[in-house]
């Protein structure tokens, strides 16, 4: 978006922010306690953020699952230009994405839904077409795109980049999913997609730039890592039961452009579109809240969050029976399409955007004698560091306060974001130069039996003060003192595994290592 815009933005959302909830619903009130709930926003906290333009039912006049949705506002008449057809469950399929989301994660995407009819509204038009001149859907029009607008103004704020993806569904005649660039079909079937010029008109700018792996565009558009090829790549064992995608394929959802090129045919190569039917995101959506070119109006365009129009085919919007209502008849292909594609769209920001907790120690040992080292933070700052016990941290700076730690193996965390999903770790090791190991000064220290399944007995030459028990991730699960040279530990709680004895020795301050293998007989 443009900078005017964004400082507009920036200010409208200071007004209209502080009652947002993550999985909350806010509806546009044309009027204060208007309760019709046309346009929907459910606020989120992750750098992602989806729209449903064209699966609203309100004011249809139709019966959707057996709900009946009169035509009763006179304030919003049907619209007498543009193109009316709604894209079916794709209302429903957008809350199935974002509740399986958070299922995967415990964070939300932002959500933005048209409730009304598109023959009320098309929020994926420019403000004439899509209210054909009536006041009160231009209203309606204005508030969809504001919640996508305050959305976009969190996710930058909070996360310096994100997704915007504008999901619709088609019936075109080769069942796969479209996803669209803003880049033309002529374009996909000629180009080489890196040209300068396709670039800068593509709604994934942005990632072209920034992008982790350094891909290009033409690999981000449908080499193995792109978003096309990832939906190809999920196994979808459901879909593939109940639909024949045709051209040999038994897994995963076809999807245009992606990477799949079955040889047989054009129908069944999915890297370009031939003159097969193809959306190919150029629509009012993708480009305003994009990171190409700006909208036909001027508003949107560049900044941080690519834009991704997903067309989705009809056979995976199949509700059959869904909340105890008949939709249609077939197997629900929905609920578990929906499942896929949250997975699929966190997989794709994991690859291309996550470095959102990135941080780093310049060491991963330090003696406790050492000056306290600071974590540096190259993702986003602001976050939290904890460690596993023993190793005393700061939660904001990230200093670790080794004087105070003690001696062992860490795994040191920062997160970033209120719902601490994006999390980095990085192993740590606290040493004592003064601790020498020196087994000479225990002649000899046994264990037995080794493996065990409950009772170990250990005998030293010399008076044990200590024994830890640390795990392979290098927690410490149990600590015994003694002041003998023969006792025993009962291990019978330990899960099975491999385990580290640490053994310190009474007078002389020896640090000795055993290993463990801890059975169940
Ligand atoms: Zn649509």
């Amino acid at each position: 978006m443009n900078k005017n815009t964004f400082l507009f933005l920036a200010l409208a959302s200071i007004f209209s922010t502080y009652s947002q909830t993550p999985g909350i619903s806010i509806f546009y009130e044309q009027t204060p306690g208007d309760n019709r709930g046309y346009i929907e926003y459910i606020p989120g906290n992750l750098p992602i953020i989806i729209s449903a333009p064209h699966g609203g039912v309100k004011l249809s006049g139709n019966t959707i699952g057996e709900v009946n949705y009169p035509d009763n506002d006179t304030s919003l008449p049907d619209r007498n230009c543009g193109t009316n057809e709604r894209d079916d469950n794709t209302d429903i399929l957008i809350r199935e994405i974002q509740a399986e989301i958070f299922n995967l994660t415990g964070c939300y995407a932002h959500i933005i839904i048209n409730n009304l009819h598109r023959s009320k509204l098309d929020p994926n038009r420019e403000i004439v077409e899509a209210t054909c001149g009536d006041n009160d859907a231009e209203d309606h029009w204005n508030a969809f795109h504001n919640f996508i607008d305050q959305a976009s103004n969190s996710v930058e704020t909070n996360w310096g980049k994100g997704l915007f993806i504008d999901l619709h569904g088609q019936s075109h005649s080769i069942a796969r999913i479209e996803l669209g660039y803003n880049i033309s079909s002529t374009q996909l079937n000629n180009s080489n997609l890196n040209d300068t010029s396709i670039i800068n008109n593509s709604t994934i700018n942005n990632l072209v730039a920034n992008n982790l792996g350094g891909l290009t565009h033409e690999q981000l558009i449908r080499g193995s890592e792109s978003l096309g090829s990832k939906l190809k790549a999920t196994t979808a064992t459901f879909y593939n039961n109940n639909i024949n995608p045709g051209c040999g394929v038994t897994n995963g959802y076809r999807t245009i452009p992606s990477n799949f090129d079955s040889g047989a045919s054009n129908s069944c190569d999915d890297t370009r579109p031939f003159n097969f039917a193809y959306f190919a995101g150029d629509y009012y959506n993708n480009l305003r809240h994009g990171s190409g070119p700006a909208a036909s109006d001027g508003t949107g365009g560049s900044g941080n969050i690519d834009g991704i129009m997903s067309e989705v085919n009809r056979r995976v919007r199949d509700l059959g029976t869904y909340n105890g209502n008949v939709y249609d008849t077939r197997p629900q292909t929905l609920v578990p399409f929906a499942k896929d594609y949250a997975a699929v769209i966190l997989d794709y920001i994991d690859i291309h955007y996550n470095n959102f907790a990135d941080f780093s120690f310049g060491l991963s040992s330090y003696d406790v004698n050492d000056s306290d080292p600071t974590a540096t933070i190259s993702g986003i700052a602001g976050g939290t560091f904890s460690s596993t016990n023993g190793l005393v941290i700061d939660s904001n700076s990230g200093v670790i306060d080794l004087s105070a730690s003690n001696v062992g193996d860490y795994t040191i965390t920062y997160s970033v974001g209120n719902c601490s999903y994006y999390q980095t770790t990085q192993n740590i090791s606290i040493t004592d130069a003064t601790l020498k190991v020196n087994e000479s000064i225990i002649k000899t220290f046994n264990i037995y039996p080794n493996p065990t399944s409950s009772m170990l007995y250990f005998e030293a030459s010399s008076s044990i003060n200590k024994i830890q028990i640390y795990n392979t991730l290098g927690q410490q699960l149990g600590n015994y003192s003694f002041n003998t040279s023969k006792g025993e530990i009962d291990t019978s709680r330990l899960p099975d595994g491999m385990y580290l004895l640490k053994v310190i020795e009474k007078n002389n301050n020896v640090l000795i290592t055993k290993q463990l293998l801890k059975i169940n007989k």
